[in-house]
């Protein structure tokens, strides 16, 4: 079973962050300088916006969880990267006046989101291995949720930020799938087709997401 984008907590920061802000009404100034015309928001890029920034927050949660009990390189090298996929969800909220959900380490305002990052905690912390497995399947519902979010989008601006994260999360998946099959098992796609798993684990990292 798959996240639930919505939950009546998000409805609530979005209906409240909506009245002060008055999102998606364009003009606002950008910060870089120039009034350009921002690209409207709906209600659900709202809202996937505001989950999104949780759910690569539960990545870098997870994984800094990890990297302190087991001391893998690549759990640290990868939650560097989580913390970048933060700043450009961030960037977006703030453009939009949208209220950021991120609280502490390890704590989430979306319920889903809390209750997965304590199994997966729990889980990885039983072995390198189930550490590992744990990563491997954040990188597979990421991938599962942002494709979902780019069908429901006609927003050229989050489509880019989308395809980048998925670049990233692909990467991710190859290097925790290396990683598993170094210690002599065969991995199992968790969350999307293992067509889809095979295709990107077998391809090469890619060395430029998001940069043109
Ligand atoms: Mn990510
Ligand atoms: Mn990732």
């Amino acid at each position: 079973m798959y996240i639930k984008v919505v939950t009546t907590t998000l409805m609530l920061v979005l209906a409240v962050s909506s009245l002060q802000a008055g999102w998606g009404q364009g003009g606002k100034r950008n910060g870089d300088g120039n009034d350009r015309q921002l690209e409207s928001l709906t209600a659900i890029d709202a809202e996937q916006l505001t989950f999104l920034r949780e759910e690569e927050k539960l990545a870098r949660d997870v994984y800094d969880a990890m990297s302190d009990i087991w001391g893998l390189f690549v759990f640290d090298n990868i939650s560097s990267s989580e913390q970048r996929h933060m700043d450009a969800v961030l960037k977006q909220l703030d453009q939009y006046g949208l209220i950021d959900p991120a609280l502490q380490p390890g704590v989430f305002v979306n319920a889903d989101l809390q209750h997965h990052y304590d199994s997966l905690v729990m889980q990885g912390s039983q072995s390198q291995l189930e550490a590992l497995q744990a990563g491997a399947y954040i990188e597979e519902m990421d991938m599962h949720d942002i494709n979902d979010m780019i069908a429901s989008t006609q927003h050229q601006g989050l489509i880019d930020m989308y395809e980048t994260l998925l670049c990233g999360s692909r990467n991710h998946l190859r290097a925790f799938v290396r990683q598993i099959e170094n210690r002599g098992v065969v991995y199992e796609a968790q969350v999307m087709e293992q067509r889809e798993v095979d295709l990107i684990v077998d391809s090469s990292m890619e060395r430029r997401c998001g940069r043109r």
